[in-house]
């Protein structure tokens, strides 16, 4: 029988990463080895899949942009349109792991698997770990497992859902985590049919003892679309924000209260929600909440209708 057929998309990261010369191990660049070099080291994948593979960024992901995503996307979605791919890999910096594979979750067109995965450690690490993650990946994506629950995340042995996905710890192999596990999770693509587009800019703003207001007018004055506002507790407003969030919704900035804590972040819950016309990111984190709230303006959602493409409670 054919081997299923996986594409790799490579963009960086510290599976591709070497320690920088003079080899103290805790220094090293992201994104420095080709995608060649990666699959060569893990000869194990012939027997799981024929391979191919496609370097399409070489970025340390805390430098990774919303032009990136949509670089990703593209290649994405001409990879899963090929009848011959079977499912798709793609290889990703650490930090901003969990936003990519949101953003993709919701724009890719949903059916074929979609596994993302990095490394803790760099590439020339004598106990890297890059080459498990990548054949973990590859497995999931060449299996029938991997159908069916949109786009997933593979780190330290575990599946994650893209949805609740995120890097919990600084450090060590088992740095994500997601709560409910993999087996619950659902496709999206609720933005599959979006125009390719600059995506509009959303800032977050934390919410913190003297977080001063002026920090809501500058983005405003410098062409924020929208704000989440990554706010203490239940998402709690403080009062001296109130006057600049109330010019930032007569410029028609979209608002949108989230949580630094776990959430959720309840609808009129400790605050007026409907009267001030703020959102509420429900248990979507800051950093997810944003991208939904991108998809949403990019695709011209009202203001009524953009609270859909974020969790209710
Ligand atoms: N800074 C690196 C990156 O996100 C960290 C990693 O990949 O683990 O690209």
């Amino acid at each position: 029988m054919a081997l299923p057929r996986i594409r790799i998309l490579a963009t960086g990261g510290t599976i591709a990463g070497e320690t920088c010369p003079g080899g103290d191990i805790t220094r090293y660049r992201a994104g420095v080895r080709p995608v060649e070099a990666l699959l060569t080291a893990v000869p194990e994948l012939g027997a799981l899949a024929t391979l191919d593979a496609e370097q399409i960024l070489s970025l340390d992901s805390k430098d990774m942009t919303p032009d990136d995503w949509l670089c990703m996307l593209s290649a994405a979605c001409q990879a899963l349109a090929d009848p011959a791919i079977d499912g798709l890999v793609l290889l990703h910096g650490t930090d901003t792991l969990e936003e990519s594979a949101y953003f993709l979750h919701l724009a890719l067109p949903t059916g074929k698997p979609v596994v993302l995965t990095g490394a803790m450690r760099p590439a020339d690490h004598p106990e890297a770990d890059g080459p498990a993650n990548l054949l973990a990946a590859v497995k999931l994506a060449a299996s029938a497992e991997g159908v069916g629950k949109g786009v997933l995340v593979v780190m330290n042995g575990k599946p994650h859902g893209a949805r609740h996905v995120r890097k919990a710890r600084t450090s060590g192999l088992d740095a994500f985590e997601s709560d409910p596990d993999w087996t619950t999770a659902r496709p999206d693509g609720r933005f599959a049919s979006l125009a390719r587009a600059p995506l509009p800019r959303v800032d977050i703003l934390p919410g913190y003892a003297g977080a001063p207001a002026k920090l809501i007018d500058a983005c405003v004055a410098d062409g924020a679309q929208g704000l989440v506002l990554a706010l203490s507790g239940h998402g709690s407003v403080p009062s001296a924000w109130e006057p600049s969030l109330r010019r930032a919704r007569e410029h028609g900035v979209a608002i949108l209260r989230a949580s630094r804590c776990a959430g959720p972040v309840i609808r009129n819950a400790n605050a007026d929600d409907d009267r001030e016309g703020w959102l509420t990111a429900g248990d979507l984190p800051p950093p997810k909440a944003r991208v939904a709230l991108m998809l949403a303006l990019a695709a011209g959602w009202d203001s009524a209708t953009r609270q859909t493409c974020l969790p209710t409670f």
